[in-house]
């Protein structure tokens, strides 16, 4: 257990908790929208800070992150509970514990020896995945500080609803923002994930990348009848290119039934083609289907020569036509990420 970072104490033992947009005002003994927060006797304390809900090395194409250190192994760290409640979460058993200390008997796994545990595995980084890396917020940042003096690379696989003071803390040292744009309009926020106000997603991973430079990739999960029209995923798509740049990857992902939509089917494969021609539309370079192993769109095909420059299949990644971040047989500039020096130029 930590004392929060950022918080604001109010009259009356009450606190307002500022790492999420949110901005919970908790009052004694209470917890936040998280339940990670608790307020006890008027300071805020994050209760999970280093539990670990789930340890991998995972190929970082699996967060999924095409343009970002492709091939290379991330040592990925979950957590408990998450900011969000939505209802297709794949890892619910993680992100809604039940009230109480749902950690305990997880992992303790402290800034100092997830460093260590990347050297053991081979790893070229850490990501915060499988919940939202927000709820043991001070953990990361930490780890993050500790990751870079050990010159690794550090990820954000988030919902991207922190506060733009949240990012601004941990931006010096996070290289990736693979952040979810779920859809967009707010009936889909409001019935998808339970939040009203969700466009402040928009500007902190514009504000990711514009001012911390990180490396940012999208992801959309389709799922039927909720955000497959073509209004929300033109709406997206139009934004990517505008705010972030038509070389931003966007991953157009296959829903399958899970939590409390069982009741739905899986995406159709003919759906997400017809996002990847929408985002193609729109003018995005690297539009990828995901979670269809074997699909065309899985490699990255240069825009400017036609050429192959990463071959896929799944999670294996191969890349036969990348000199640093651009095409090697044309030399067009592809926006990936593979050394601390691309960070700096770019
Ligand atoms: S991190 Fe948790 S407690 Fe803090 S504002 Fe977000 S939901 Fe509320």
């Amino acid at each position: 257990m930590r004392e929060a970072m950022l918080y604001k104490k109010l009259p009356n033992s009450r606190v307002q908790c500022n790492i999420c947009q949110w901005r919970c005002t908790i009052g004694q003994n209470k917890f936040g929208v998280c339940r990670m927060y608790q307020n006890r006797e008027g300071v805020l304390y994050n209760l999970n800070y280093a539990q670990a809900s789930s340890v991998a090395a995972d190929p970082i194409e699996k967060k999924p992150l095409f343009h970002f250190f492709p091939g290379t192994l991330a040592f990925s760290l979950g957590g408990w509970g998450c900011n969000f409640h939505c209802q297709d979460c794949q890892n619910w058993e993680i992100s809604c514990p039940e009230s109480g200390e749902p950690w305990r008997g997880s992992r303790e796994v402290q800034p100092q020896e997830a460093v260590e545990l990347v050297k053991r595995y081979q790893c070229q980084g850490i990501a915060w995945t499988y919940n939202e890396p927000g709820t043991w917020f001070e953990y990361t940042l930490d780890s993050a500080k500790l990751a870079k003096e050990n010159d690794l690379y550090t990820v954000y696989v988030t919902n991207g609803y922190l506060t733009p003071e949240a990012l601004d803390a941990i931006g010096p040292y996070l290289d990736a923002w693979r952040v979810d744009i779920k859809g967009f309009s707010d009936s889909l926020y409001r019935n998808l994930a339970k939040v009203t106000r969700w466009r402040g997603i928009l500007e902190v991973a514009k504000r990711a990348k514009t001012k911390w430079n990180m490396h940012v990739e999208v992801v959309t999960n389709i799922i039927p009848t909720m955000n497959d029209d073509d209004q929300q995923l033109e709406g997206i798509a139009n934004w990517i290119r505008d705010e972030l740049g038509e070389l931003t990857p966007w991953h157009v992902t296959r829903f399958y039934p899970h939590h409390h939509m069982r009741h739905l089917p899986p995406t159709p494969i003919t759906t997400l083609e017809h996002a990847y021609d929408i985002g193609q539309k729109a003018g995005l370079k690297f539009i990828y289907a995901g979670n269809v192993p074997g699909h065309k769109s899985e490699n990255t095909i240069c825009y400017s020569c036609g050429k192959l420059v990463v071959q896929r299949f799944g999670y294996q990644a191969n890349a036969v036509g990348l000199e640093g971040s651009k095409c090697k047989f044309c030399g067009a500039e592809l926006n990936f990420r593979a050394s601390e020096a691309e960070r700096r130029s770019s």
